[in-house]
């Protein structure tokens, strides 16, 4: 009768909207510098199932606002989701747009609530580095410095927050990261392969979709092998 599959396919397909050298996000700039240099470079269009996620992303994060938009929860009052920020630098722009901004009654503080829905929350022990560095850019913009990061479980709902003391150091750091790729991208020269380089990023490498391209620079496959001489 009906495909729903391809449906699905057709709703979540994206406009094209091709990254431009000098605006930048806070979601690129905690992983791979090399990778996120080359999806300026060498954009590639996301795969269907990848779409996908990002798609079950944006549902969990609707649902995470209506828990606490919720009368049921007067404990916490949403004051705004999804709301724009940017950071103008001299030569580039940082933009993105803020999960949730909660006030938590019983203190009168607000707090800013980062949303990453995982597979599986027992995985989760600490809040991920990219994900610190990114709130720290919010905290720093809005300067609001009370930040957590949540994650909640896909399949299941269950849910871990982390609270994330605001560190000037970390902000201006990723800032920092920001130039570094702006004069990469300006120079059109490759910044190191960061997921190659430092073991907490190994993992990156696995699902990065220009490991070969990436290769190709180094003449160095991921595992060590094929080394250029
Ligand atoms: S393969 Fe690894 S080092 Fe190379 S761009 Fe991808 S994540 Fe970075």
């Amino acid at each position: 009768m009906f495909n729903f599959d391809e449906l699905i396919r057709n709703y979540i397909k994206r406009e094209e909207h091709p990254k431009k050298i000098g605006r930048y996000y806070p979601s690129e700039i905690g992983g791979c510098l090399r990778k996120t240099w080359f999806s300026y470079k060498h954009p590639k269009e996301p795969e269907a199932d990848l779409l996908k996620i990002f798609e079950i992303g944006n549902i969990v994060h609707e649902f995470v606002v209506d828990v606490l938009k919720s009368e049921k929860n007067p404990e916490v009052e949403l004051l705004s989701a999804e709301e724009p920020f940017s950071i103008k630098m001299k030569d580039f722009i940082i933009s993105g747009r803020i999960d949730d901004l909660i006030l938590v009654k019983s203190s009168n503080k607000k707090v800013l609530v980062e949303v990453k829905s995982i597979s599986d929350i027992n995985t989760v022990k600490d809040a991920k580095p990219q994900h610190k560095m990114q709130l720290q850019l919010y905290m720093f913009a809005t300067k609001i410095r009370n930040g957590t990061i949540l994650y909640i479980d896909k399949k299941n709902l269950r849910s871990k927050v982390f609270t994330i003391p605001y560190d000037e150091s970390a902000a201006l750091y990723a800032l920092e990261r920001f130039s570094l790729l702006h004069k990469h991208l300006i120079e059109d020269t490759p910044p190191p392969p960061e997921g190659k380089m430092d073991p907490k990023k190994s993992w990156m490498c696995q699902y990065c979709e220009y490991k070969d391209e990436c290769d190709k620079i180094d003449g160095v496959k991921i595992n060590g092998k094929n080394k250029k001489n």
